[in-house]
């Protein structure tokens, strides 16, 4: 069992070093670990606590904050340990409320005296050589001028703290904490996402915006659902942004103080502007505060930092650019108009609905406790929030603290404070119009524009597989599984949204309310999806209601803004689209899956990859057939090129998602009355015209496997290649075995070793280790996988040959 003096303390941010620290002087023989999953000294950290400056000040309405700030400025001021990072400039802060009058008194009644004042706003406009005197002074009373205030060096101060931490003994961990240990609900430490346990007497989550994610796994992992934050933290993002002062601007800016637009809770956030550091980097940060709801966990929403690794703190879009933009010209107007804005990054934090932190035990589980909730204010509090977390996890604080910082409290409605994220970071992610017309300029709008936006930057790899067990011809996989939407779709789909957006940019009055619609079961909503939000678009997917949840999840994933559940069929979903929601929203495009020009268009690129990854013509392709927009592509550049004569292309489909052999049987194209395919994505009861003429040409092979068959495809590719597809892939593979390509081909095509033969790995989402071990565990008894290849009975295509 682990010693009472036992600590873990998940996030190495300040709430979590402020706490090591304070436990390490208080317990010089405690076992405390600080864990995060970034080094503590790396460049840049995705910690909120991470920064170049913070704002220092004291100039609270609220007087429990002003004692504490107070107390915390004074070790800036005072202690040696702390002074290096403090920078006394003052505070300017522009109010349109009685914020000013709040503070002065706050002051006083704390028997604090401090060179500050509520001044009117002529004065103030000449005080520091007139810096704010272009300022937007709309609707401000007085501004409140606190020389005592001030910044800090925000990410050296952390780094030189937990430096001092360390060396008093504290341990630290780079690791990602994946989940919390139990013992008969007790928790005892963590598990991190390499397996490895470490346990504790008290394990404390500083997590800052990651916490209602992590407990969200932790709720999964033990089965209590108590331990989720629900509505008591909200993750909530910001953009700063940074300009390199010229030689002139610098001498002018130097000692400015910080900046401050006030604005009241109606009106929104207030922002602020930072004194250049040494390298002479003036800061904002933008007015739009805002959540990234994202599911999770099956069924489970929560707004979270983005999942990319590093979170793309550093990618930020036009549209949050030009929040820092208009923070510029609130303080300076004029002044600063030439100033290149360059550097900007979004942060994230975590919120309360009344801006107070949570500093408490968690009611859900003993041993577990919980310090963040920074609300974009808590970093100033560095220095002494430790001394405070000591005394909440020693029963010792002070009751109107527990009552004001408890994980069960009131929670009053966000309205009252400004800073609540009131957007959803997906609605204001815009970052199209720059993007694509920088893309489009240099590739002079054709069709490689999509593969640099959305597909190119993948670079896909084209590999010769020669192993023993693929008979005669030299096979290359086309791994369009790696486009970044995880299929093929992200060419025709992500073309059609390209030039859709490209025609609203040019022709549209408001370029930028566009929101794009797909009717799909998965694929092409997910690239639809993954389009749009590349080109700073909304876009809302309707899946028919037999769609798969991780389906769903998957398309949650990308970023969409609803998914509807609507019909049995994608025809239905459609038609949900086309007759009621466009209707309704005057900006809504409809993108359809596969039966149009730009998607044909799109989809052509395989053939111009392959051509150039090969330095020649195949002999043949093999793709797969849903609706046919990958057939059509593929046909249409052949033609382009004039190979139509000399490369063979299988067209492959699932029985039961055969709407193209059955057209060609028919002799005309069919409407299938159902789809009884596992291979959903196949699952299109209807082919288009273009592609049903297509198949007529000779060098077109129609064939037709098991869904049992595509299944063995799947895991003959996981097997031997170490790939997860889906059935869409998996019905490709077994033409590469036992001659049944040659016999598909018969007369058309002699088939040596030296043909060059390509599958088109078109891709999906639909897959999963479970489907891919009970596809398997179907297959062991009766026969292995490598026979069962030699059995396989095609129906084949429009030339009548058998397999
Ligand atoms: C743009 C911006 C400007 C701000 N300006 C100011 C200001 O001027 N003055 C001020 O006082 N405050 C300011 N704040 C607020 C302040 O920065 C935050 O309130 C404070 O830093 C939050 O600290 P934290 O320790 O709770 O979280 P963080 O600093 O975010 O630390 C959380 C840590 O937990 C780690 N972590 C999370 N999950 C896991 C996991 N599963 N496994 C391992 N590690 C994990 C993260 O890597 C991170 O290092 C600002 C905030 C932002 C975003």
């Amino acid at each position: 069992m682990a010693s009472n003096k036992s600590y873990i303390i998940v996030g190495a941010g300040v709430f979590g070093v402020s706490t090591a620290f304070h436990l390490i002087k208080k317990y010089p023989n405690a076992d405390i670990t600080l864990v995060d999953r970034d080094a503590f000294d790396q460049d840049t950290r995705v910690a909120a606590s991470w920064d170049w400056n913070k704002v220092v000040r004291a100039d609270y309405d609220d007087i429990v904050y002003c004692k504490m700030a107070i107390e915390s400025q004074d070790m800036f001021k005072t202690d040696n340990l702390w002074k290096p990072y403090f920078y006394q400039t003052g505070i300017y802060w522009m109010c349109r409320s009685d914020y000013a009058q709040d503070v002065v008194n706050n002051y006083k009644k704390l028997g604090r005296t401090a060179d500050l004042a509520a001044v009117p706003i002529d004065e103030a406009r000449k005080l520091y050589g007139g810096l704010f005197e272009d300022a937007d002074y709309t609707g401000v009373k007085e501004v409140l001028v606190n020389k005592s205030s001030g910044w800090a060096t925000a990410g050296e101060c952390l780094i030189g703290i937990t430096r001092e931490a360390l060396r008093l003994g504290v341990k630290y961990k780079q690791a990602e904490v994946a989940s919390l240990q139990f013992d008969n609900g007790r928790v005892t430490g963590i598990k991190t996402g390499d397996g490895e346990t470490l346990t504790a007497a008290h394990t404390l989550l500083c997590t800052g915006a990651y916490t209602p994610k992590l407990l969200e796994y932790c709720a999964q992992a033990s089965g209590n659902n108590d331990l989720c934050a629900g509505e008591r933290i909200v993750a909530g993002g910001i953009t700063t942004g940074m300009t390199k002062l010229d030689e002139e601007s610098y001498r002018r800016f130097a000692s400015m103080p910080v900046g401050v637009q006030g604005y009241t809770a109606e009106d929104g956030p207030f922002i602020g502007s930072l004194p250049p550091t040494r390298d002479r980097e003036l800061k904002w940060w933008g007015e739009k505060i805002f959540k990234n709801d994202t599911e999770v966990l099956p069924g489970r929403i929560v707004s979270a930092p983005p999942a990319k690794p590093d979170y793309g703190q550093w990618e930020v879009s036009e549209r949050l650019k030009e929040d820092i933009q208009h923070a510029n010209h609130v303080f300076y107007g004029k002044k600063s108009a030439h100033w290149k804005l360059e550097k900007h990054r979004i942060c994230w934090d975590a919120f309360t609905t009344s801006s107070d932190f949570i500093i408490s035990p968690h009611t859900a589980a003993k041993g577990l406790y919980v310090a963040t909730c920074g609300n974009f204010h808590g970093w100033k509090f560095f220095p002494v929030l430790g001394k405070y977390i000591i005394s909440m996890l020693e029963g010792t604080l002070e009751p109107e603290l527990s009552e004001k910082w408890g994980w069960d409290r009131e929670r009053p409605d966000p309205k009252y404070f400004a800073d609540w994220p009131r957007h959803d970071m997906k609605d204001i992610w815009q970052g199209s119009v720059t993007a694509y017309s920088q893309a489009a300029e240099a590739e002079n709008e054709d069709v490689n524009g999509v593969c640099l936006l959305l597909a190119a930057i993948w670079e896909l790899v084209i590999v010769q597989r020669a192993s023993a067990h693929i008979d005669k011809a030299r096979v290359f996989l086309k791994l369009d599984n790696l486009q970044p939407s995880g299929s093929f779709k992200s060419r025709g789909v992500g073309n059609y949204v390209l030039q859709r957006a490209a025609e609203r940019i040019t022709s549209s009055a408001t370029p930028n309310s566009t929101h794009f619609y797909a009717a799909s079961g998965g694929n092409a909503g997910i690239a639809c999806v993954h389009a749009a939000r590349m080109l700073g678009y909304p876009a809302t997917v309707v899946v028919p209601k037999s769609a798969k949840p991780v389906m769903i999840a998957k398309i949650w994933a990308m970023g969409v803004s609803k998914v509807i559940q609507h019909g049995s069929t994608i025809a239905e979903a459609q038609e949900y689209i086309l007759n009621t929601l466009l209707p309704a929203d005057p900006t809504g495009v409809f993108v359809p899956p596969f039966d149009h020009q730009d998607i044909w268009d799109g989809n052509a690129t395989v053939v111009q990859e392959i051509a150039s990854q090969l330095g020649d013509k195949p002999d043949v392709v093999v793709c797969s057939v849903g609706g046919g927009g990958l057939l059509n592509g593929i046909m249409q550049e052949l033609d382009d090129k004039k190979w139509n004569n000399d490369v063979q292309v299988l067209a492959m489909e699932t029985k039961g998602a055969d709407s193209l052999r059955q057209s060609l049987d028919a002799g005309h194209i069919i409407t299938l009355p159902r789809i009884t395919s596992q291979a959903t994505s196949l699952g299109v009861v209807r082919v288009a015209e273009k592609t049903y003429e297509y198949a007529q040409r000779p060098n077109v092979t129609s064939v037709v496997l098991s869904d049992e068959e595509a299944a063995k495809g799947c895991c003959l590719l996981a097997e031997h290649e170490r790939m997860m597809v889906e059935l869409t892939v998996g019905v490709n593979v077994p033409v590469c075995f036992d001659g049944f390509l040659q016999r598909l081909l018969a007369s058309k095509k002699t088939i040596t070793k030296d043909s060059k033969v390509v599958l088109v790995v078109c891709g999906g989402n639909d897959i999963s280790l479970d489907m891919l071990m009970a596809w398997r565990m179907a297959m062991v008894g009766s026969e292995t996988v490598q026979e069962s290849t030699t059995s396989m009975t095609a129906r084949v295509g429009a030339t009548g040959v058998t397999a």
